[in-house]
């Protein structure tokens, strides 16, 4: 075999990653289980460059030289296995499999062990950006072995998105990495959008602004450190008429957030590894809120003047737009750290060394959360690899301290009027939680020792202590 790199499945996403691949000068084997997609790829992109089309996996595999590597980009889940258990009997010794599908790292992790088993490399590979980033230059995630970097780096960084002249692509880990880093940047995602969308319902609320006005503001949020594709995306959707009605699109779209699940992994992996993404979570949560429109119904019916302040009207108009910006961008900071706190947590428990500098760096081009403030996040674990918390370096606790009194403005306004801030309000809470200095949770440490003798720590001495609630109320080491 002559291609250097094979892509099967041609749907939207490996199309576009086998087209890339051809703009780079590599020679693609390309194949689909339907032939059609094979042939339509051929048909009207096969002059892009060289395309090695293949009807049967048998004459693919054989179209590919050795060691060969393969990119799988079919469905997640059940397919993948299935073309995985094509693929295996087919392949040799040191050969490599990508899965460049939004596979959960849990399979991941289970497909590395199985394939690593029969001498094979499989490589979890997060990609980011749709359709039009596996085209153009998408944020390339690659989970799997040091080995198998070494023959896929080197394509991947040529086809992935460049910042600076540096690509969005790097190793990011052993077995389920990359993967893992990648269902955390989509759960980043989800906060951000929601985060972005308390922020719209804010202004529109307190500036009865229309949302033609209010993506000027976004628009002009975009020359500040808030700088990032979904506050650029935001100005376009808020700033698009409806062609049929003439009303602003956003008003003409059903308010019901969709999800495919990978916020959901994110809070579930969140969860069992003891990390608090509140911020993601109640983005998470909020999209199956707006889903659920008989609650919604019956208590609209039911608490209709409820409404703290219905005639809520902001005087001072730029000042409020500033408040707005400063709590959205101290909201956003709270995200990431808890996201780049999840990856950490992540990498220790799984043993995976991920340099969280690294990640951001790959994050400013090609994916959905690319922004000018991943610089200001690689510069923080550059200068400090085992931080804390994102929150204290800094250039982020600078923004954050800058920004407290707006945010606690923000969200106070939010309360007392009514309009739903579930991330704003979360990501102050948590704030103002981790800087606290003695937290309630020593009257849960007694109530859980009353009902339950599970034992508390004392502030003035080592090891565990309980009470004899019912009886005589001693104390006793446990
Ligand atoms: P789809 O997820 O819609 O999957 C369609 C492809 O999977 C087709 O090539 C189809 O082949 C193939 N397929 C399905 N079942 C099987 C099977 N049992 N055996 C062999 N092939 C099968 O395609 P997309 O291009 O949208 O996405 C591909 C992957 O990339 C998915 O894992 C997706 O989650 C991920 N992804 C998608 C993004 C996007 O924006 N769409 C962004 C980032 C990742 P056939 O033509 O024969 O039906």
């Amino acid at each position: 075999g002559t291609a250097q790199i094979g892509v099967t499945g041609l749907a939207v996403m490996g199309r576009n990653l086998a087209r890339n691949l051809a703009h780079h000068g590599y020679a693609v084997a390309v194949h689909n289980r339907s032939p059609e997609r094979t042939r339509k790829l051929v048909a009207e992109h096969g002059t892009e460059g060289t395309f090695v089309p293949s009807e049967s996996l048998e004459d693919f595999v054989a179209s590919l030289e050795r060691p060969r590597a393969v990119i799988v980009m079919v469905k997640a889940g059940a397919p993948t296995d299935a073309v995985i258990d094509e693929l295996v009997p087919l392949l040799e010794a040191g050969d490599i499999v990508v899965d460049a599908g939004n596979a959960h790292y849990a399979d991941t992790r289970r497909r590395e062990e199985r394939l690593r088993e029969v001498g094979l490399h499989f490589v979890g590979t997060g990609v980011s950006g749709g359709e039009e980033g596996a085209l153009r230059g998408p944020s390339i995630m690659p989970g799997g072995s040091a080995e198998s970097y070494a023959k896929l780096g080197p394509i991947f960084e040529s086809i992935a998105a460049r910042v600076d002249d540096t690509p969005c692509c790097v190793h990011v880990g052993p077995d389920g990495a990359g993967h893992f880093v990648k269902m955390v940047h989509n759960g980043i995602e989800y906060a951000d959008m929601q985060l972005i969308a308390e922020a719209y319902d804010l202004l529109r609320a307190g500036l009865s602004a229309s949302p033609a006005e209010i993506a000027e503001i976004f628009r002009d949020w975009n020359s500040t450190d808030l700088e990032s594709f979904l506050i650029e995306i935001t100005a376009e959707v808020l700033a698009h008429t409806d062609a049929n009605t003439g009303k602003a699109f956003v008003d003409v779209v059903v308010d019901q957030a969709e999800q495919k699940g990978t916020g959901r992994w994110t809070v579930q992996s969140a969860l069992d590894l003891g990390i608090p993404i509140t911020g993601i979570a109640e983005a998470t949560f909020a999209r199956s809120l707006s889903g659920h429109a008989d609650q919604r119904a019956v208590a609209r019916r039911t608490f209709a003047d409820a409404a703290g302040d219905p005639d809520w009207r902001i005087d001072d108009r730029d000042g409020f737009i500033e408040d707005v910006r400063k709590a959205l961008f101290a909201s956003k900071i709270v995200a990431y750290a808890q996201g780049f706190d999840h990856i950490q947590a992540g990498s220790l428990e799984y043993d995976w060394t991920i340099d969280r500098g690294a990640v951001a760096t790959i994050w400013r081009g090609g994916c959905i959360i690319r922004a000018r403030f991943l610089d200001r996040i690689r510069e923080a674990y550059d200068e400090q690899p085992d931080l804390k918390s994102l929150l204290v370096a800094p250039y982020f606790a600078k923004a954050v301290t800058d920004g407290v009194p707006s945010w606690r403005r923000v969200v106070a306004d939010a309360a007392r009027v009514g309009v739903p801030t579930p991330a704003f309000s979360s990501s102050l809470a948590y704030f103002d939680a981790l800087r606290t200095e003695r937290l309630p949770a020593a009257l849960i440490q007694g109530l859980r020792d009353n009902f339950g003798a599970h034992t508390y720590r004392r502030v003035d001495a080592d090891g565990a202590f309980h009470t004899e609630w019912a009886g005589d109320r001693t104390e006793s080491p446990a």
